[in-house]
Order: C-alpha cells, then structure tokens, then sequence
C-alpha cells in the first residue's frame, strides 16, 4: 500500500477542472500530489459556468467572481410558429440551498490557470508538457503510469493511487478497461468568440429549434454567451439522438446561427477565437468508474449532464468526490475506500442521468422535441421549470411543479429499459 520515498501518493492523470479538483482536495489533506498534463492547445472559447460549478470552485477556495463575467438571466428563445419573428422568454437561475444563484461565463483555459494557480500554492507538483502513455501495473495493481517527458523521453511516476481525468476521448482510461456504452447519447459542441458591444450583457441566451436542412428540429440548442470581455460567444450543444445527426455539419448550422443571431448581438463576424469543437461524452455512459488503486472522474467518466451537455460543474464536483474517497482510502490506509465512489457518483447523478438519457432520446424525435421548444420559448413558467429541472437544481423534498415533474418521469424512467 505505501510507495516508495521518492513515489507520490497520487498520480493524476489530466490537469482540466477535474483533475485539479481532486489535487486541491488532497493538497488540502497534506497528501503528495503529482498531476500531469500534456496540454492540448483548447482554445479559450466562452463557457458558461453553472450555480452549480461557483459552488464547487468555491468550495475548492476560488470565488469565479474574482475571475469572470457573472450571468444573472438565460432567455430561451425559439421560432414561433405562428409568427414569423423569435419569441423568447428569461428566466432567472433556479434557487437552490447551498448553491449560488448566479452563473458566469468565463474559458475553460482561465478557469484552469486560477485552479492551477491553488493547486500550486498548495504544493502540487505539475508536470506539464508531460503526457501519460501507458499504465504501471503490478500484480494486478496500477501503481502509476509511464510518461512521456517534453524531451521525448519515457519517464515513470509512481504513485499508490492514480486518479483518471484525462478528458472525452480517455485513451488512459481506455487502457485500464473502461468502456463507453456506444448506444448511449453524447454532445458535440461547436462554438467561437466574436467582437460583440452587448458583452457586458448580463444574460445568456440558449435558442431552441435549430433544424437541419430538411426544416427537422434537431436535439440540442445554440448559445450566446457575453464574455465581459469584449466578445459574444456563439456555439452549438448538438444531441446525438437526432435522426440527422450523422450528417450534421456543425461548422454549417454554426454559420446559420451567426446569419441568424448576429444581427441582434451586433456580432463582428471575423472570430476573436476561431471556431472548433469536440465530443462530450454524456450521463454516466463510461465504466467501470473504479478499479482497486484508481477512479475515473470528469469527461473521463461522461460525468456531463445528458441534457445540456455541460460538464465543467460535474467535472469539478466528481473531482472533489474523488479527493473525498481518495483522501480517506490514504487517511486509513485501506484501498477499499475507493469502491465508495461509483455509489457517490451514483447516488448524485444516477436516476436524474437515466432519465435525462430518455429525455434525450424523446428529443431526437422531432415531432416531440418541436412542441418542446416552441412551449419553452413562449410560456414563461415552462421555461422557469426546464431550468431548473435541465441544471439539476431540484429541492429535495419540495413537491413543487418541476419536482413534481421530475419525479413522476423519475419513476416512469424506472420502468424503461435502458436509454
Ligand atoms: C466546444 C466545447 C464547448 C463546451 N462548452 C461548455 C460550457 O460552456 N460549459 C460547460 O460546463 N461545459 C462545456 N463543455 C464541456 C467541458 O469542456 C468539459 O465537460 C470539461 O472540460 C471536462 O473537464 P475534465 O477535466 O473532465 O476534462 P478536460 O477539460 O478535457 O481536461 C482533460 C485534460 O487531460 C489532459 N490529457 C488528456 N490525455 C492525457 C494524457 N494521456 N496525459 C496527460 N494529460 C492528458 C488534456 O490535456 C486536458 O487538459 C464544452 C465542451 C466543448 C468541446
């Protein structure tokens, strides 16, 4: 169980929100930390940071308000078909206990320049440029992995537990058994940032019924996210549950989101940062989440949310989970702690995932998804609902609409078969 004198206690692999979450949470424990990172060039497009992602940053020690542009209002807007114009509605951020009602937008890069920040005041050793290639198994155990130096040579760090944050795609992951449920619903998403003089705008705008060529409503929605930093950003949240969704461009409907929007957000259509995407792996679809010396956490584990596709909030709050269990398998030197955290992660994010997979699902279909949108963005109380239940910011025990909604599909969900 010990490692060696020049080892660490932990290895994390993968320096996004995540991983840095959990190396504060155990920096915080006085444990040794090592996280490498290989440092993709992300770029630092806008990103919309939940209630719920102020609250595990705060927790962590970072206020995002000293950071970024606070986002008090989402307008939903949507076509209205009865009306050749938009309709829209705003809606305040859902009020939970314990969690901030205000979100922000900021970038994923800023978001982890202040998390590396802490993490290195608290003693973490970072190795960037460092890229891991391949687990170091012992008798059955990972005890660290090999890594590939800025110098091109192959170096090993050691480590008793090593924690998996290594993004989408997870090829470590992938190495140590996981497996991604390739039926399930993922996200492609697809933005840029823009000149804009509305940047200061204290409300992001999510539009609903974006079609395909063929006039079909797809899965998903586009964003307008003011920065507060002199730019808009625009981009796209695609569900893979639409018929179309094989032969969608994303580069194209992004073009017909700026034809359309940009006109309202005064946008300069030459981008500040060109636009690009990825895939968001979506609502627990990634297993197992442990082994007997590691865990899986972030978008290493599809820890996003299957309705928004966002993952920056669950990505900081499977870290702290992972700091959590990690910390205390250390504190009592008992590697069985570890098995508590795909009950954590299920007990959190379970049912609500389950049925934001079917939900997904029903959204693929365009007959549903079209009466969806077109409610969404005209009645405000559906709106104010939709937020609350999409951004999981439900009151336990409350029998409120949007609760009782959700527990009613909660327990229909209990009776589908797997989405
Ligand atoms: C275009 C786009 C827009 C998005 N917008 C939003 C948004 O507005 N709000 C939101 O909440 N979510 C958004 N998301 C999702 C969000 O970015 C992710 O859910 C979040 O970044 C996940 O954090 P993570 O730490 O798990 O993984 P990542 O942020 O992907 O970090 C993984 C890290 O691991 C490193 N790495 C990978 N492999 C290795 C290796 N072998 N060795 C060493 N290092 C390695 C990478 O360099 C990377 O730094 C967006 C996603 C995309 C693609």
């Amino acid at each position: 169980m010990t490692a060696p004198a020049d080892a660490t206690d932990v290895l994390i692999v993968g320096g996004g929100p995540a991983g840095l979450a959990t190396a504060i949470e155990l920096a915080r424990r006085e444990r040794r930390v090592t996280v490498i990172d290989r440092h993709d060039d992300a770029p630092g497009a806008a990103t919309l940071l939940t209630p719920r992602a102020a609250a595990a940053t705060r927790r962590l020690g970072i206020d995002l308000a000293d950071h970024f542009h606070p986002i008090e209002r989402i307008r939903i807007t949507g076509i209205d078909p009865d009306d050749p114009g938009m309709r829209s509605t705003s809606s305040r951020w859902p009020r939970l206990r314990g969690v901030p009602d205000i979100g922000y937008v900021g970038d994923r890069a800023a978001l982890v320049d202040a998390l590396r920040g802490l993490a290195g005041s608290l003693g973490v050793r970072e190795l960037d440029s460092h890229e891991a290639t391949e687990p170091i198994v012992e008798r059955g155990f990972v005890r660290g992995a090999v890594v590939r130096t800025p110098g091109g040579e192959h170096d090993e760090v050691r480590a008793t537990f090593t924690v998996v944050a290594d993004g989408a795609n997870s090829q470590f992951g992938r190495l140590l058994g996981t497996f991604r449920q390739p039926d399930w619903p993922l996200a492609v998403a697809y933005g840029g940032d823009y000149r804009s003089p509305l940047h200061l705008a204290g409300e992001a705008e999510i539009v609903v019924g974006i079609t395909d060529r063929a006039g079909a409503p797809i899965a998903g929605y586009g964003w307008m996210f003011p920065t507060g930093r002199g730019t808009v950003g625009v981009g796209l949240m695609l569900l893979s549950t639409s018929p179309s969704f094989q032969v969608i461009n994303p580069s194209h409907l992004h073009e017909r989101l700026l034809d359309e929007h940009g006109l309202r957000w005064q946008l300069d259509r030459d981008p500040v940062v060109a636009p690009s995407g990825g895939r968001v792996p979506l609502g627990g679809s990634v297993g197992p989440l442990a082994g007997p010396t590691f865990l899986i956490i972030g978008d290493a584990a599809a820890a996003a949310n299957p309705l928004t596709g966002l993952g920056v909030d669950t990505a900081l709050e499977t870290g702290i989970m992972a700091g959590d269990v990690v910390g205390e398998a250390l504190d009592t030197a008992n590697s069985a702690a570890l098995q508590q955290y795909p009950k954590l992660f299920d007990d959190r994010y379970g049912s609500y995932y389950k049925l934001g997979r079917l939900t997904a699902r029903l959204l693929g279909q365009p007959a549903f998804s079209r009466r969806v949108y077109e409610a969404l963005a005209s009645r405000p109380s559906y709106a104010d609902s939709a937020l609350r239940i999409a951004t999981q910011h439900l009151r336990s025990g409350r029998g409120g609409g949007p609760e009782l909604l959700y527990r009613i599909a909660r327990t229909v969900a209990i009776f589908a078969p797997d989405a």
